[in-house]
């Protein structure tokens, strides 16, 4: 570049790299190398993940102990893995003739409130950072974790990682926040179950919030909410070559023109029936107050038109709280006088997702006759305005995604790629 792009300030970006981008040795070199050559044009902050299996290992010496391990010291065992990774590449940086320091959360002061194994960061001291930074270092940070108002600390939720990179790039006001994982990108539908499945150049906050909250697990869904708050521009991309990958960015309106972004799949869904809810009001209010405040999300609903005084209440809640859920629901059944509470965890929710369907009329039919001509039942429908869900049987996920594939993101080449 001219001379007078010398006298710039270099650009500041930040990189995160996953578990399995930093699982052994050799490829903490490589990322040593990655991140040496970043450094070479621009100043650079790493978040780095535990190495891959590291975390359910950890977890897995506390649950040795006890079936249900103190919440406050969980965390602390199992941040221990990010700690490890971070001085590791500093000093497979210091090898390559870069100079780095490494950092944990409470050193560049994460504040996180006191959720133990799901905390929400509050604040970061992106001063420190840019200290390290104008001493011409790269920083080095422990993902995944943080400090609370008491100096506990606190975990941030699996996948946390990203959401550090993300809320490190918005506050130390980073010009890119690279995310390098295993695959290359985001794509229209799981590759390994859709061999038509192409990657997206370009994808939407909301259409990525949509697409993290139903299963495809590129980005924890907390770091895509802040990189929406925030603005942050975040580019996953593979840490195994040089391809580009998919930018998550501010709504264009040219991505109304692609109606349907993506296809995802749910698999960690249970379904709740409560037959014969006396039709009232405030029923609706009784079934799910307790549920919520049990701290459980509730994904879909639908309420049967009552014939005879009562309804049928289904609903949706992640299969992990079902046996928690299904006791509330007996207990309210009981009290209101319903009739029999049915649970099935062999369903799949599926769903297309793409700005575009703000602009687009028909896209549920066209979902409907598709897997019509497969012979799928649905069993329940929700929509959103960019977004249709079916719940089906979970023995036709797959098929159900390759036809929803076929039939709307596939056949007019549309695809954002
Ligand atoms: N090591 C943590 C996990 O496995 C956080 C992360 O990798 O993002 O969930
Ligand atoms: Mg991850």
């Amino acid at each position: 570049m001219s001379g007078a792009a010398r006298h710039e300030p270099r650009a500041l970006i930040v990189q995160k790299y996953g578990g399995t981008s930093v699982g052994s040795i050799e490829r903490i070199q490589e990322v040593a190398r990655r991140v040496a050559n970043a450094a070479a044009e621009s100043r650079v902050i790493v978040v780095v993940s535990a190495m891959s299996g590291e975390t359910d290992r950890l977890l897995g010496l506390a649950r040795a102990l006890s079936p249900e391990p103190i919440a406050r010291e969980t965390d602390v065992v199992i941040a221990s893995g990010e700690q490890v990774t971070a001085a590791l590449l500093s000093i497979a940086l210091a090898e390559r003739g870069v100079a780095a320091q490494s950092f944990l959360g409470h050193q560049i002061r994460i504040r996180t409130d006191s959720a133990y194994g799901r905390a929400r960061i509050q604040s970061i001291d992106g001063e420190r950072l840019h200290r390290v930074l104008d001493e011409g270092k790269v920083a080095v940070v422990a993902g995944f974790q943080g400090v609370d108002a008491e100096d506990s600390i606190t975990t941030l939720g699996r996948g946390g990682s990203d959401t550090t990179a993300v809320a490190i790039a918005a506050a130390a006001d980073a010009d890119a926040c690279e995310i390098y994982t295993d695959v290359e990108g985001v794509y229209t539908a799981d590759p390994r179950v859709c061999p038509g499945a192409q990657k997206l150049e370009r994808i939407s906050f909301d259409e990525m919030l949509e697409l993290a909250s139903l299963g495809a697990k590129v980005l924890q869904i907390r770091s895509v909410e802040l990189a929406k708050r925030y603005g942050v521009r975040v580019h996953v991309r593979s840490s195994f070559n040089q391809c580009e990958g998919t930018c998550v960015v501010p709504e264009e309106t040219s991505m109304e023109e692609v109606t349907v972004a993506g296809v995802a799949c749910d698999r960690d869904q249970a379904k709740i029936k409560l037959s014969r809810v006396p039709d009232r009001p405030g029923l609706a209010a009784k079934l799910f107050s307790p549920i919520a405040r049990a701290g459980i999300v509730v994904d879909m609903i639908i309420q049967n038109v009552g014939e005879d005084g009562t309804t049928d209440m289904t609903f949706t809640v992640p299969k992990l709280e079902v046996k928690r859920a299904l006791d509330l629901v007996r207990a309210t059944g009981r009290e209101v006088g319903a009739g029999a509470v049915e649970s099935a965890g062999d369903i799949a929710k599926v769903s297309i997702v793409g700005l575009g369907m703000r602009s687009h009329a028909g896209v549920a039919a066209q979902i409907f006759e598709a897997l019509a001509r497969e012979g799928i039942n649905i069993q329940m429908i929700s929509t959103s305005e960019i977004k249709v869900s079916v719940v089906i049987d979970a023995k036709y996920a797959e098929l159900a995604v390759r036809v929803l594939h076929d039939a709307l993101v596939n056949p007019a080449g549309e695809a954002r790629v």
